[in-house]
């Protein structure tokens, strides 16, 4: 029998067992290439969203172990090993790491599984497949990555200029990720990272820990040099705050909430560190009437429904022409009440529990204050099973523009669906948001589809997709929803410096 198979049949203490075997040294750092206790002697709880029973328990990291971390990364940038590797060495250990990402899938897609709650169908093909193939592109631009001559307009008698300019790493890069897409979102901050040369510390979330040791064992066989890439498990006001403050860290990277990214960015200009943020979202999604029907329906509804809504591109707030409302409402309700909630690593599950029980009693609260403020629901509106951290897929109607639930990120599995009259409203409405991350655009009209995509004020605009992403393609957010684009060339200017280089000859 196979892993992935034995692990299907597998109850939660066989599960507990594989988990603390996949990620090798329960309880440690990866600092410098060696796996470390925390200097506290601390750990905390890793928990089964599915089952609520702790899977295994790791570090806790805090201040000394991120300090520890951080010198060991300055060590490599600043003269190390990895300062003096070609950019086509950095290239293919980037290559043998996607390798050994897909070689290991059979593991890490479980464990993601376990760790998050996701589908495990979804974590291999996204989470783990996704990932090895993101690295795969990245690993192209190292040595892809160039500066430019200039012209010179300098006017001095009996003086002549050469003009350069150099793109060089950043230095090293402090990386804070969330919980949604643990895996996935370790590697889009390190590989453009690493392409560039750079080096980093990684804080994952408390939450998710998981993934992102065995990622760490999984570099280090690789054969990237000790320190180039350090993990460190722990609380973000303690671990990751030290990151964000640390003098020897000259960039913060961070996905996560909005709110946690202001006080970031407040606390890393102290420093003056490079900074880039991926932050929440409120995402329209906006039909028109002469959209597919068939096509359109299952679209919205995965738009929100994937990954139990916790997207920060989730397609949360449904905009409908007035005509085909009910039919599209009613289409995806039937597909909310037809979804089969159940562990991530049962392949049967269509919908897997939410991360947390602090997560779970949000989303939650959001349901009830939707009622309160008297929306109406269509499907869903309640928790399911006695055990795990489970929501029903959930669809509410006649909420007003200003109801909490229209307004605030949820990261849960519920949408609010709004009908609408004319383009101009429904544009000025879909704006009408601190959040500006993504947005979707169901319709036949490709005129219809040109003038909706020039005035929405997002990062991505999908038309007749939802929520597709694409290692070349800027991801990021207008407004709130963050600063920088991550993937494509735009990844590799976040993880360097230009310098200019003027030369009397
Ligand atoms: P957070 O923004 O708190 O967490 C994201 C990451 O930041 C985690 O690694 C966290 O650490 C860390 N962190 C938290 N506080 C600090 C700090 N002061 N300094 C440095 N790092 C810090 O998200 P939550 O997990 O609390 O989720 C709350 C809400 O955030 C969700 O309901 C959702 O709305 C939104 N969210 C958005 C995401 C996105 O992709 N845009 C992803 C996740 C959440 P740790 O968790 O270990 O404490």
């Amino acid at each position: 029998m196979d892993r992935q198979a034995k692990f299907e049949n597998a109850n939660i203490t066989a599960l507990g067992e594989a988990a603390r075997r996949f990620i090798g040294k329960p309880g440690k750092l990866l600092i410098d290439g060696k796996w470390e206790n925390a200097a506290s002697g601390k750990v905390f709880d890793v928990i089964d969203p599915a089952t609520e029973q702790v899977v295994c328990q790791v570090a806790e990291g805090d201040k000394a172990d991120v300090d520890r971390a951080v010198k060991a990364a300055r060590k490599q940038f600043d003269g190390g090993d990895w300062s003096r590797l070609t950019a086509a060495n950095r290239q293919n250990l980037l290559l043998k790491l996607a390798d050994l990402i897909d070689r290991n899938g059979d593991e890490l897609a479980p464990l993601e599984s376990l760790d998050n709650g996701k589908l495990g169908l979804f974590a291999k093909m996204i989470d783990v497949h996704g990932t090895a193939e993101f690295l795969r592109y990245m690993a192209g631009w190292a040595t892809k990555i160039e500066g430019r001559t200039l012209d010179v307009s300098i006017g001095i008698p009996n003086m002549e200029f050469q003009a350069y300019t150099l793109r060089q790493p950043v230095g090293v890069c402090g990386q804070i990720i969330p919980w949604n897409f643990p895996l996935a979102m370790a590697v889009w901050k390190l590989a453009p990272a690493l392409a560039a040369g750079c080096t980093c510390v990684l804080k994952p979330a408390e939450q998710t820990p998981l993934t992102a040791l065995r990622l760490g064992e999984l570099i280090l066989e690789a054969g990237f040099p000790p320190g180039v890439v350090n993990v460190i498990t722990g609380y973000g006001e303690t671990a990751g705050a030290a990151l964000v403050e640390h003098p020897g860290v000259d960039k913060i990277a961070f996905t996560g909430s909005t709110e946690v990214g202001k006080a970031i960015g407040k606390s890393a200009m102290n420093t003056l560190k490079r900074l880039s943020l991926e932050l929440g979202g409120k995402s329209p999604v906006i039909v028109a009437e002469d959209a597919d029907l068939a096509s359109t329906i299952p679209g919205v509804a995965n738009a929100i429904f994937f990954n139990q809504g916790e997207v920060c591109t989730a397609g949360s707030r449904l905009y409908v022409a007035d005509s085909i409302f009910d039919k599209v409402v009613a289409g995806v309700a039937d597909i909310a009440k037809s979804m089969k909630l159940g562990p991530g690593y049962d392949p049967t599950s269509q919908m897997g529990p939410l991360v947390s029980k602090e997560q779970h009693e949000r989303v939650l609260g959001y349901i009830e204050k939707g009622r309160k403020e008297g929306g109406e629901v269509v499907a869903g509106g309640a928790k399911h099973g006695d055990k795990g951290y489970f929501v029903q897929p959930t669809v509410f109607t006649k909420c007003g523009p200003q109801s909490t639930i229209v307004r605030e990120e949820i990261f849960g599995p519920v949408v609010v669906a709004t009908p609408y009259k004319s383009v101009d409203d429904i544009v000025a409405v879909a704006n009408d948001t601190q959040y500006g991350l993504a947005a979707g655009v169901f319709t036949k009209d490709l005129s219809f589809a040109h003038r909706v995509v020039k005035r929405l004020r997002a990062g991505t605009i999908w038309v007749n997709c939802y929520g597709l992403v694409d290692p070349n393609l800027p991801f990021g957010g207008f407004k709130s929803s963050g600063m920088g684009r991550e993937n494509g060339a735009a990844a590799i200017d976040l993880y360097t410096e230009q310098k200019t280089v003027l030369m009397s000859v």
